[in-house]
């Protein structure tokens, strides 16, 4: 590698985020795949009419597609939200994860006060932050970053405990939308009416409280046992936040805003 690829090599490293706080593309389709599947063909069609022709899995991933874009840089703060362990939820008026999506479905609640580029944005981010506010680490400690700092192996490369969750086991199990999609069939009326009721704080509590699992590691590796005793708490939330997003969308578009 000569002088001038060391140095451009190095440029990479200095310009790349620091700390990645996104459920890999793999989360966010899988998740709003599921939420597409649960809607209603009037609900499907009045929120498709904002997204000209992007489908709801791609129009998930927008908000990450955008970071490099200076004029978002104002929601970069908005994938996350850190409590500390032991700590509560204490509302703020910050960027934050929760404090964002409240934003996003009261403007798509009254969307016709808002021209239809704003609407299509807020659509996007309401797509792709209902997945990760369901990636525990996504809502978990500032301490570690939600598991940026957290060093570990895996499957014989470096790695970190939020990448772990946001990509590194949907990958390494082959988590797919249409496995989800199963394991959701086989949820009883109740049981999903229980999962879709609205409750955006109680949604992260319930992400919070796999917390637990997720630090459950030992000697810096993420070992076989890890990953086949989390794989369908990943399967169980990445179906919870589809099913929830669902709820959310028949909602506002159920109604005329
Ligand atoms: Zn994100």
């Amino acid at each position: 590698m000569n002088g001038i690829n060391l140095i451009a090599l190095g440029m990479m490293f200095l310009l790349s985020p620091l700390f990645s706080f996104a459920w890999g593309c793999e989360g966010h389709k899988i998740t709003d795949a599921i939420a597409y599947n649960h809607l209603s063909q009037p609900v499907k069609d009045s929120a498709a009419a904002y997204l000209d022709g992007v489908n709801f899995e791609d129009a998930g991933c927008w908000m990450d597609e955008i970071r490099s874009n200076h004029d978002f840089d104002y929601l970069k703060p908005c994938h996350y939200i850190n409590v500390e362990k032991g700590e509560s939820y204490k509302p703020s008026t910050g960027d934050n994860i929760i404090n964002e999506l409240n934003k996003v479905i009261s403007q798509l609640k009254e969307r016709s006060k808002h021209s239809k580029e704003e609407n299509a944005i807020a659509l996007k981010i309401l797509l792709h932050l209902m997945a990760d506010l369901h990636q525990p680490l996504h809502v978990g400690y500032g301490i570690d970053k939600g598991g940026n700092t957290v060093e570990l192996s895996f499957a014989g490369h470096n790695s970190n405990l939020h990448k772990v969750w946001d990509s590194e086991i949907i990958r390494q199990s082959k988590i797919t939308a249409a496995d989800c999609l199963r394991i959701s069939s086989s949820y009883f009326p109740n049981e999903i009416s229980s999962i879709e009721k609205i409750d955006v704080l109680g949604w992260m509590n319930d992400s919070r409280s796999h917390l637990v699992e997720v630090y459950g590691f030992a000697d810096g590796t993420v070992s076989e046992t890890y990953i086949t005793k989390n794989t369908p708490v990943i399967e169980k939330q990445l179906i919870a936040g589809g099913l929830r997003l669902s709820a959310l969308l028949s909602e506002i578009f159920g109604k005329k805003g």
